[in-house]
């Protein structure tokens, strides 16, 4: 008899869920295959099938990739074996309590061991950023600051240890291959590393690589790891192509043989080797743990049309080296994926919103749609299409755009110049400038605002002393601004041009920075002037759903915005992949290696494969290059994708948006509504 549960799998998925449970077997299960073939929900009906089968749920370890994935994970077991054992089933996932990441795992079995390895239980965790600051901060100690030499930043630093670290090898070997040229350091930076770890000590932090390397010396360590072993049965892991050296190291101190140990997951869609993720993990496997592992493959995939398939298909099969077969569906209609070509980002934002809508009119709601993108600042003037026409909308992976400190900042010139009576602004202006704090900047503001001629007050204003230096450029700019010579938007470029060195004073990861604010300049330039750009920024009615950071309430209808790293897993009706363009996808590597390449491959592979119904690439013509890349800031004519050549364009239907052959309506173009923000705000309270 089949059980209810396992009615809804095919063979292979159910092989995979029964093996060892049901039947004899001992070894360790790997599932290896593609795209949404159904590894992750053959990994929460074999929880559920063992649970169901007397396996204690509190002997279950279940690593995913995120947390968001694991509380999934979760709630889909609760769901599966309670359609079995009706309310009994919440009392199981309550029990699931070791279900997680690899580092918040590691975090709560090191708060448990933490006196054997001489750890005070107490310690503290530090983010990545806080990581970055600790780094920082030793390597002042040290001299070994970046404006005295050309000594790495703080943040190649930490991505050097952590790199160190993850793959369980050497410094040299990390600095040969991977950072050469920060190789001529190495003795500073070996130093620099042993000063980081004992300040680690001293202040009884970790950091996320330690919750991994501890837990890994736990293990190696024959009178501890016995214990922590034998407290789980079961050991099952999902998206094992994105482990690590470390991470597998950790595993087999809890499973040395394999017994009880599943892992599952897709060599095409292995894409964070920059943490050191080896999709060696899962090739090696059987070497690792056991020759006898049993390896299921599942090829159906029940996630995306045909059409959608093929295509995803065709960019993985031409890639140099891949295991797993081609997918087949049966869910042959659906249209082919479109490859929309648009003139330039203003118009791919443009794209996106019109067809977002136009779905959503048809019954796709927005949380079924999709937009995914490289790297995290790309969606910049999508945000800013989003936020000016008021749809809802969350990010994962990176910052919203708007609300990254240097882009509200410069955002803050630009009303303070507009407004010099605008007090959150100037507030925030003001101690951009060294020397300035609120104490300051409240006397300058109060000055300001008694004045029958604000900006004559500022220049009057007297300064302390630390901060006279760089007085006069500020009064100067803002006079310049508030003159209106110099017309729109160059203001924005004398802003930045005002703001840099202070932003580098501020931030290390300046020219990241830099680059956004290169980014809202395009966008600002879409615009009459200074004033039209403002209003259509600060355009957010009393009546807006969206929380304080921009997170739309839970309950509300919101569009995805995604890196491609952070929708790994999940999928959509509808998908879009911005910039589908070479020099962004791949990302420009004129120095990339044939392997980097490979992996940009298997980035677009994955982005594809997210989509169930519809799927838009869309590649604007002129597409902005930050000054990141040789030659400085320019825009590029954009050529399709290298992923997609001639030889396979066919699976995709070629479009040009917009149709007509006539000027697109921009920005500046529409109609100007007018906004009485004054009579907005006294209407709320009458
Ligand atoms: P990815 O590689 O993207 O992580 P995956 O292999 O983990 O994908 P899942 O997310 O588990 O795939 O499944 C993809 C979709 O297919 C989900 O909507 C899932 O519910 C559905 N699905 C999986 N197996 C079956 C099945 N036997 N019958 C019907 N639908 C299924
Ligand atoms: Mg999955």
């Amino acid at each position: 008899m089949t059980a209810a549960h396992l009615a809804r799998l095919n063979d292979d998925q159910r092989r995979a869920v029964e093996f060892g449970v049901t039947t004899p077997e001992r070894g360790p299960l790997l599932v290896i295959a593609g795209a949404g073939s159904g590894k992750t929900n053959t990994l929460a009906h074999r929880v559920a099938h063992l649970i169901l089968n007397g396996a204690d749920p509190r002997r279950i370890l279940l690593m995913t990739f995120s947390r968001r994935a694991a509380s999934e994970m979760a709630k889909r077991v609760e769901r599966i074996a309670a359609g079995v054992m009706g309310s009994k089933g919440g009392v199981l996932t309550d029990a699931l309590a070791w279900s997680g990441t690899f580092h918040g795992i590691g975090a709560k079995i090191l708060r448990e061991h933490a006196q054997w390895i001489g750890l005070d239980p107490a310690f503290t965790i530090h983010d990545r950023e806080d990581s970055a600051d600790l780094m920082n901060l030793v390597r002042h100690e040290r001299g070994l600051s970046k404006k005295e030499s050309r000594f790495p930043a703080k943040g190649t630093c930490l991505a050097i240890y952590s790199r160190v670290v993850n793959a369980e090898t050497t410094l040299d070997e990390v600095l040969v291959k991977v950072f050469p040229w920060c190789a001529m350091w190495k003795d500073e930076l070996k130093a620099l590393f042993a000063a980081y770890v004992e300040a680690k000590q001293a202040q009884n932090v970790l950091d996320y690589d330690d919750l991994l390397l501890y837990w890994a010396y736990l293990m190696a360590e024959p009178s501890i790891s016995g214990e922590i072993a034998a407290r789980f049965d079961h050991v099952l892991v999902d998206e094992y192509q994105d482990t690590n050296r470390l991470q597998a190291s950790v595993l087999l101190g809890l499973k040395p043989k394999g017994e009880g140990l599943t892992v599952v997951g897709d060599d095409a869609q292995s894409i964070y080797s920059f943490r050191a993720a080896t999709v060696r993990n899962i090739l090696d496997f059987p070497g690792h743990f056991s020759p006898a592992a049993e390896i299921v493959t599942l090829e159906r995939n029940y996630r995306s049309t045909q059409p959608i398939l093929a295509a995803a298909n065709g960019v993985i099969g031409l890639a140099t080296e891949r295991f797993t077969k081609n997918l087949w569906t049966e869910r042959a209609s659906g249209d082919k994926p479109q490859l929309v070509t648009v003139r330039g980002e203003a118009e791919q934002a443009r794209y996106v919103v019109e067809t977002v809508l136009e779905a959503r009119e048809r019954g796709v709601a927005l949380k079924e749609q999709a937009v995914m993108f490289r790297a995290a600042h790309h969606s910049g003037p999508l945000e800013f299409e989003l936020t000016r026409r008021n749809i809802p909308f969350v990010k994962f992976g990176g910052l919203k755009f708007l609300d990254a400190a240097h882009v509200k900042d410069l955002l803050a010139v630009l009303r303070f110049v507009e407004n010099p009576r605008d007090r959150v602004a100037g507030f925030r202006v003001a101690q951009l400038l060294p020397g300035v704090g609120p104490g300051t900047a409240g006397k300058m503001l109060d000055a300001m605002t008694g004045a029958v001629d604000p900006v004559a007050a500022l220049v009057e204003f007297k300064p302390p002393q630390k901060t006279a230096a760089d007085w006069p450029a500020f009064v100067e700019m803002v006079g310049a601004l508030r003159g209106r010579g110099m017309g729109w938007p160059a203001e924005i470029e004398a802003v930045r041009n005002w703001y840099e060195p202070h932003l580098e004073r501020i931030h290390e990861d300046a020219t990241v920075r830099l680059a956004d604010l290169v980014q809202l300049e395009q966008i600002a330039a879409g615009f009459s002037s200074r004033e039209r750009f403002l209003t259509e920024l600060t355009l957010d009615p009393p009546d807006a759903t969206s929380g304080e950071a921009g997170v739309p309430l839970l309950d509300e209808d919101y569009l995805i915005l995604s890196t491609i790293h952070s929708a790994k897993g999940q999928e959509w009706k509808s998908v879009f992949v911005l910039n589908v363009v070479d020099g962004c996808m791949p990302i420009d590597l004129s120095t990339g290696t044939a392997e980097e390449i490979e992996e940009e491959r298997r980035l677009l592979y994955v982005a594809m494969t997210r989509a169930k119904d519809e799927l838009h690439l869309v590649m604007p013509q002129r597409f902005f290059v930050t000054q990141q890349t040789r030659g400085g800031d320019r825009h590029v004519y954009a050529t399709r994708t290298r992923f997609i050549p001639s030889a396979i364009i066919g699976l995709f239907q070629q479009v040009i948006w917009p149709p007509a052959p006539s000027e697109a309506p921009g920005a500046a173009a529409q109609p100007r509504v007018p906004v009485d923000i004054a009579a907005k705000m006294r209407g709320m309270w009458k």
